[in-house]
Formats: C-alpha cells, structure tokens, sequence
C-alpha cells in the first residue's frame, strides 16, 4: 500500500492538480511554473526523529534502490514510484570536502566543499535526472505519453545526465546544445551514450526556447529543469548537507547559479525538512553568479522582484552562461525565505579562486570557482563571520573543465593574470639537473 503522494501543482498557486506521469511542464490555467506537491499530512505520520533514523538506516546502501542517496529518501521525493521503474546510477551520497587550508586562509575555518560532481557524470544534474527519466518510465508503462524521445537543450552537464539516464533506460534521447560553448567532455559524453546531438548556432537561452516549442508539438518529452520532476530530485542535496552535519543546518550555502533550478530546488529541500520539523533553522543562500551571465544579481541589486532576461555574455563558467533563466520566479521565492543574497564574480575572480581552491587539494570547476570568488567577497564585507558554518555546493567535478585548467596554466586567459599558474618543467633526462631543480623546493 502507498500511503504517501505527491503530484504537479501551479507554483503561482492556481487550483487544479496532476499526476506525475502526466507530460505537463506548465501551468494550464496561468502557463507559469509547476512544483511537486506532496501531501505533508501523510508524512506526518513518523516523526522527525523517525524519519532521521529511516533515512539513516538506508544511506548509501547495496540494496536497491539505496545505493542511491535520492531514493533513500523516495517518500519525500517522488512516493508512487515503483522499484522497478527507478533509472539510478548510485547518485547522490557525495563527500563534504572540509576544506581546511582554504577555509584558514579566507577566516572560515568551518568551510566545507559538497562535491556534487563527484557523481556518475560528473555534475550536480544527475540527482535530478534520475527522477526524471524514472517517471518517463513509469509513464511508458502506464502509457500516458505521446513520446518517448527525451530531450533537453544544456550547458553540458544537463544532456550528458540525460543521455547516461536514457541510455541506462534504453530510452531515446536528443539532446540541443549551443555550439563550441561547451566543454570537450560535456560534448562527447553524450556522443558517447548514443544520444542525438545538435551543435546549434545560438547560446542555451535559444536552444531552450526550441526545445519547449518541441516538447509543445508533443515530439519530444522536456528534461530541463523547468520540468518540476528535477527539481525534486535535486532538493535532496539540502537532506544530504543538513544530514552530513548529524541533522544540523549550516550557516550559509553558496551555490553556483546559471537558471536557478537548483536554488528553487534548495529551498524546496529545507522547506520540507523545516515543515516535517527535522531542522528549525534555515541557512542564509548565496545565490552566485557569473559577471557575464548575471540576470538575478541585476534584480537583486536594484531590489526588483522580476528578473529581467539579459544578453548572457561568454563566460568560463560555462554551465551559468545564461540570460533568460527558467526559474526565476521558484529562485525569488527562495531567496526571500533564506534570507538570501546573490552575489557575482568576473572571470579573473572566478579563475583565481578555482586556483587557489586547487592549492589546498581541492579540483574546483569554473562555476564553484564563482561560487569561493562569491564567498572570499562574503567574508571580507563580514556578512560571513569567523564563528559561521559555510557549505559550499560544488556543482561539477572539476575534470570536465581541463580546457579551463590548462588555459589558465598557460596563462591563456584574456584579462586573467593567473598568478598560481603552474608550467611544466622541461628538462634534459638527466638527474643532476632533475635534483638540482628539486632542491630549490625547500
Ligand atoms: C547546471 C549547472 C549549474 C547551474 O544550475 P541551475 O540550476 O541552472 O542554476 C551550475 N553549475 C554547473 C556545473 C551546472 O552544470
Ligand atoms: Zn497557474
């Protein structure tokens, strides 16, 4: 028997409500933004100290589906899913890196790195798309869909998820990506997971106004984080962080922002918690955004409750390099609730901070480089204090962007003075000259 349940409902609040397995990305009554609705009432029913203990049993374990740290919290995530409809590849259950050198560096010594990118693709989207393509196949099986191509217009980390997930699936996928504006191995995951790959001549904010006009001919099934089903696997990054520290809220979070899915889906997290009375307190968010790409910094700064879409500019920062960001209104929320901030950083901030991160044994990619850069600002205004405890959300594993590691050791970089920039060494294969080298290093 399921006892608990959750469907679409309007975020703007419209009546009406939807199953899950319905291909509906929109409101039908006002064409905003959908969430996932759960109904708080059943899962009231354990308390939160029995909810912690539930949670806990299942962290990270062999049987399926708790290898995977989203479905050890299925009931607060997507309730009506059957185990054999679950697309999983273990994600979630990353490390919180204790970032000490750094954090004694900047005067934060409680400062902690969630390595989201530490995960099956490589990135943070893989804790929403594995809800995503369940549902699809959940769907399939009730034979709700018209289609069951997904597809996705990305940044890169999106379409590589999607295409391991569908592949995992055996679901066709297709996938809209803004032509030379991603990495070499956000480009040929994909490719390699089998999926159909456009190379578009526009940035994402074009790739993503043809994919909802596809998914509105019905061709396609849309994967974005428009579609609330990501958003509920991605909340459960603030169960992690909040349960990684024996169910105690941070201070602040600071998270790389691009169109602000994951900021929706961090106040959806705490939100749930703080209503099932499993936290009391909820974290200050920094929302951080790249100086090129920084639509919701100009409405925050100028104290606007819309943001205004912007010509997003080129930035390293690849997967944020976005103007007309989808969940602005879900992130405004947000902010307002977690007393939040949102902050920005250029392109010599951000690549300075992903290497000096990379000094204290860190592997920063270039979004969490804006995320510190964001934070080294936080502090020096003293809005971060000594006595805070800071989480950082590293979005992607720092693998992914050799392109931006290596221009920056070449000092590549347009604009950028990269101090910490490291050469390799070029010597004859002679060890006198080898030692001698060595013996400088003191
Ligand atoms: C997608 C992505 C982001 C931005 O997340 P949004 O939900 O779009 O704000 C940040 N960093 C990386 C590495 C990403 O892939
Ligand atoms: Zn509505």
């Amino acid at each position: 028997m399921v006892r608990y349940k959750a469907v679409f409902r309007c975020f703007a609040g419209c009546p009406g409500e939807y199953p899950l397995t319905q291909a509906l990305y929109r409101c039908p009554s006002c064409d905003g933004l959908l969430e996932v609705s759960h109904d708080m009432e059943a899962l009231r029913d354990r308390s939160a100290t029995s909810w912690m203990k539930l949670f806990e049993d299942r962290w990270m374990r062999t049987q399926w589906p708790y290898g995977s740290g989203v479905w050890g919290k299925r009931e607060w995530v997507a309730p009506e899913m059957p185990d054999d409809c679950i697309v999983s590849t273990g994600e979630g259950g990353t490390n919180v890196f204790w970032a000490e050198r750094l954090g004694r560096e900047i005067g934060v010594p409680d400062l902690w790195i969630k390595l989201c990118g530490n995960s099956h693709t490589g990135s943070f989207k893989d804790l929403g798309m594995t809800v995503l393509v369940s549902v699809v196949r959940q769907a399939v099986r009730e034979g709700t869909l018209k289609t069951r191509v997904l597809c996705c217009a990305s940044t890169g980390d999106t379409s590589a998820a999607l295409a391991a997930y569908g592949a995992a699936a055996g679901m066709p996928v297709a996938v809209l990506l803004p032509r030379g504006r991603v990495s070499t191995a956000q480009l040929v995951q994909p490719l390699s997971h089998g999926a159909r790959v456009f190379a578009l001549e526009t940035d994402f904010d074009g790739c993503m106004a043809i994919v909802q006009e596809l998914a509105r001919r019905e061709l396609v099934y849309l994967a974005n984080s428009m579609n609330p089903l990501r958003i509920e696997g991605q909340k459960t990054v603030s169960f992690e962080i909040v349960q990684q520290f024996d169910w105690e809220s941070p201070d602040w979070i600071i998270l790389p922002s691009g169109n602000l899915g994951n900021a929706a889906a961090l106040y959806a997290g705490f939100k749930m918690m703080r209503e099932l009375g499993l936290v009391a307190k909820i974290p200050r968010l920094c929302i951080a955004q790249a100086e090129h790409a920084n639509p919701m910094y100009r409405a925050f700064m100028a104290g606007k409750d819309v943001v205004e879409p912007i010509q997003a500019q080129e930035t390293m920062a690849s997967a944020i390099q976005i103007g007309n960001p989808v969940s602005a209104p879900r992130a405004m929320v947000a902010l307002k609730a977690m007393n939040g901030i949102v902050e920005q950083a250029t392109e010599d901030e951000l690549a300075d901070a992903a290497a000096r991160a990379d000094r204290t044994g860190l592997y920063t990619c270039p979004h969490t480089g804006v995320a510190l850069a964001c934070l080294f600002k936080l502090r020096e205004r003293g809005l971060v204090e000594a006595k805070h405890r800071v989480v950082v959300v590293s979005t992607a594993n720092g693998l992914k962007f050799t392109e931006f590691k290596l221009a920056y050791h070449e000092r590549r970089i347009k604009g950028v003075e990269a101090a910490r920039a490291n050469d390799p060494i070029i010597l004859e294969p002679d060890v006198e000259r080898v030692a001698s080298a060595i013996a400088t290093m003191g």
